[in-house]
């Protein structure tokens, strides 16, 4: 009984120092979305998010204990078999301290993304930050300099107008992406194509990886 308290104990300062992290899942797919739909790429998908958008599409990794503690070699080790394009989401990564698991891909020169709410400050070292605000939790302020893409997911019309609030706290070089959310967009992309149209600063991002039937 004490010893697996103890373990227990142990394995909870390992994720906090983020050498364990909550493993999803973890595959080699196409990326679908954003700037580098189409390239091929090993996404690594941590559990836990409290961000809790209703029309989530991965419910089942807001619950970090129900996603197995996996120390970070093991998760570098398999990616660096793959592909030289690692993507690691959620979840909300930045629940954790992703320093050590970056900076373990990093050691074998693999080119890293993130795809984050950034609703948890910023960790890590990326080659690509994907910064995919939500209302509930908006994001940390620092991020807003840092991100590569802004990525709004767009659920319905007053979804247009937190765009243009968030796009307004970006760097200059940060492009800007509105994509449709799966389940309503046949209502809402025709609405998303004549935005982008009036607002040309603004590209339509789709989720190609489902039109593809691939994960
Ligand atoms: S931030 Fe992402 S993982 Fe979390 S609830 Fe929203 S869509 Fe789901």
């Amino acid at each position: 009984m004490v010893e697996s308290k103890v373990s227990t104990n142990e394995v909870s300062v390992l994720v906090d120092q983020g050498l364990l992290l909550p493993l999803m899942e973890e595959f080699y797919t196409i990326q679908g979305e954003g700037f580098h739909q189409g390239t091929a790429a090993y996404f690594i998908r941590l559990g836990g998010c409290d961000v809790g958008c209703h029309w989530c599409d991965v419910k089942e990794s807001w619950n970090a204990e129900t996603h197995p503690p996996t120390g970070i070699q093991s998760i570098v080790e398999n990616a660096a078999k793959y592909s030289d394009t690692i993507v690691v989401t959620g979840g909300e990564p930045l629940m954790w301290d992703m320093h050590p698991l970056t900076e373990a891909l990093k050691a074998k020169n693999l080119n890293i993304h993130i795809e984050t709410s950034g609703a948890y400050p910023l960790t890590g070292i990326w080659d690509w930050i994907c910064l995919s605000p939500k209302k509930n939790k908006l994001p940390e302020g620092r991020i807003y300099d840092k991100a590569n893409e802004l990525k709004v997911i767009v659920y319905n019309k007053h979804d247009l107008i937190f765009a243009e609030q968030e796009a307004a706290k970006t760097n200059k070089n940060c492009i800007l992406y509105l994509q449709p959310e799966w389940s309503v967009r046949d209502k809402v992309t025709p609405m998303i194509v004549d935005y982008v149209m009036a607002n040309p600063k603004w590209k339509v991002s789709l989720q190609t990886h489902k039109y593809l039937n691939i994960p």
